[in-house]
């Protein structure tokens, strides 16, 4: 499928992603290969060419001047945890694209990081049972 670079931004709310999340095949699928990407991972560029970007949140800005670099792990999770929630309102998902997989349309959240090295590019699977939709703590 053809990329369309040149749109602004769309911007994609929390009921939007929802609705996306229901359209995922839910078999395993080479394309995307997200059985890989239940914690976050390396976001590489063959893996770019295989996710369509979608957006950006709409509330970002509002989440990420509230919440900053916080992260939500009420469970003892940690960022690395495949099992970590996927907190829309708190780091690094609220700062994250929304991307899916052309083939089994499954959703994925891509974000740079940048603390203490290099930026990286990194690209989770959003696995519907982890979603978290509060914005405060
Ligand atoms: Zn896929």
């Amino acid at each position: 499928m053809a990329k369309i670079l040149d749109l602004k931004m769309n911007k994609i709310t929390w009921d939007d992603f929802i609705s996306l999340l229901s359209n995922e095949l839910r078999t395993n699928c080479s394309d995307c290969q997200k059985a890989n990407f239940k914690g976050w991972e390396s976001f590489t560029k063959e893996m770019e060419s295989k996710l369509q970007i979608l957006g950006e949140f709409e509330n970002s800005e509002t989440c990420i001047s509230k919440n900053g670099y916080n992260e939500y792990h009420p469970n003892g999770t940690n960022y690395w945890s495949k099992d970590a929630p996927i907190a829309l309102a708190f780091y690094p998902y609220h700062e994250s694209q929304v991307r899916t997989c052309s083939a089994c349309n499954a959703v994925f959240l891509t974000y740079a990081e940048y603390s203490g090295h290099a930026p990286q590019n990194r690209c989770r699977w959003v696995q519907p049972e982890l979603l978290v939709l509060i914005e405060d703590l």
